[in-house]
């Protein structure tokens, strides 16, 4: 008998009308005699309402109690969840990331999955249960509740199927499948049928967060089929899978966009070896993930050195700057949250040439100031202001032909 694993996301789950949806969908699949695997999320909005409580006791709230808190979401959607399911007279049992046994490593607020200790939930779906397990959370070596990151419940159901060799890990969310653009930006984004892992990894990495990137490197590394699909109709979606020859192979084949970023720049940073290695290293033993990186060259031996960091980040990148700026006598430093990154991605990139000046074409037609810029052989990617971010992704999918016919 085969293992379906089905993660629905925290629209889904909104209330307990929602919830019972959610568990018709779970039921019917399970009547067809499929074994089921449910990941929940928190309810929608839930996650930021208790990083907003934690906020008002204190601005830096402890990362492990932190990750006790956000736990909370999902831990309370999961037992809902298995109530209406055993209410309707199925077997359920709902299950903590600890008690699935989700491993993961000590960096709480964005820990890494390091294995699934799938014995608890195979005895349980052997049994015929349909297990809930909630999402985003696992346990530490020392027995600490960690998250996985926003957006952290896809990761645990892509782990989840690849450590039960599911048939496919099924993600229902609010759209019906991965597009061209956020179909709630762009109304002209098309749905694409199959995409591969590599590119929706490159998607995922630059901003399209209809699925976490990990999990999409957790379903390429184990080869776990993904469908990501409505959660609200029956359509079919879009199917994340290997490289298959019939994918279309378009120079552009998706504009993303990430409002997530915030850059901070070093003015009059003095010219010499040395000196980006005492502006990261500090960065990086603090755990903040850069992004771009771009240095100009100034006159009379200085430079001046801008990078990118998540907003979340933004402050305490700031005062670590702050700090390093009066080591290395660097004039000032800068800097503004009010960005975005745009992005054109696309494997067909690496065989033409002229597309970065096209793109610099179109937003300079909208008088679209771009701040930073920075390519690799499979996209290109523009900070701008944030305010003109969604008007660049609709001009920019327009421009590179990627518009569904009306
Ligand atoms: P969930 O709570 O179900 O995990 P998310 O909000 O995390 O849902 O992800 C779904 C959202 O991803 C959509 O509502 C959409 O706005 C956004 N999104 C961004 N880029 C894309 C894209 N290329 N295709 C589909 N959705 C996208
Ligand atoms: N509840 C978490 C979040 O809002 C995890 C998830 O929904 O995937 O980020
Ligand atoms: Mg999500």
């Amino acid at each position: 008998m085969g293992i379906i694993v089905q993660k629905y996301g925290g629209t889904s789950v909104v209330d307990i009308d929602h919830i019972r949806n959610v568990a018709k969908r779970i039921t019917k699949t399970y009547d067809q005699g499929n074994n089921v695997v449910v990941i929940i999320s928190a309810m929608a909005g839930v996650t930021d309402e208790l990083i907003d409580m934690a906020m008002q006791v204190t601005d830096s709230p402890e990362k492990r109690e932190l990750d006790v808190l956000l736990a909370t979401g999902e831990q309370t959607t999961a037992a809902l969840l298995a109530m209406t399911l055993k209410a309707m007279n199925y077997p359920a049992m709902s299950l903590l990331g600890y008690q699935a046994e989700v491993h993961t490593d000590c960096a709480f607020g964005n820990a890494r999955i390091l294995d699934i200790g799938a014995g608890r939930i195979k005895d349980l779906v052997d049994e015929r249960n349909i297990v809930v397990v909630a999402g985003f959370q696992g346990i530490d070596e020392n027995g600490n509740i960690t998250t996985l990151g926003r957006g952290g419940s896809d990761t645990t159901a892509v782990a989840i199927a690849a450590s039960l060799k599911a048939d496919i890990c099924e993600i229902y969310t609010d759209v019906d499948g991965i597009y061209t653009a956020d179909p709630n930006v762009c109304k002209k984004a098309r749905k694409i049928v199959a995409i591969s892992y590599d590119e929706m990894l490159n998607m995922a990495s630059l901003g399209a967060k209809v699925l976490q990137i990990r999990s999409v490197g957790f379903a390429k590394k184990y080869n776990v089929p993904v469908h990501v699909r409505s959660a609200f109709t029956e359509e079919e979606g879009t199917m994340v899978v290997n490289e298959d020859s019939g994918m279309e192979r378009l120079v552009v084949s998706a504009v993303t966009h990430d409002k997530n970023q915030a850059r901070i720049t070093l003015k009059k940073v003095p010219d010499q070896p040395g000196v980006a290695a005492k502006i990261f290293t500090p960065i990086a033993e603090s755990g903040i993930v850069v992004d771009m990186i771009v240095q100009n060259t100034r006159a009379e031996g200085h430079t001046d050195l801008t990078f990118t960091v998540p907003k979340v980040s933004f402050e305490a990148a700031l005062e670590i700057e702050g700090r390093v700026a009066e080591e290395i006598e660097a004039e000032d430093v800068l800097g503004d949250k009010n960005i975005a990154k745009v992005s054109v991605v696309g494997v067909g990139m690496k065989d033409h040439s002229g597309v970065a000046a096209k793109m610099f074409n179109i937003l300079a037609r909208e008088n679209i100031n771009i701040i930073m810029i920075s390519t690799s052989e499979i996209r290109i990617s523009c900070i701008i202001e944030e305010k003109y971010a969604e008007l660049a992704v609709r001009v920019l999918h327009t421009a590179f032909g990627l518009d569904k016919e009306e």
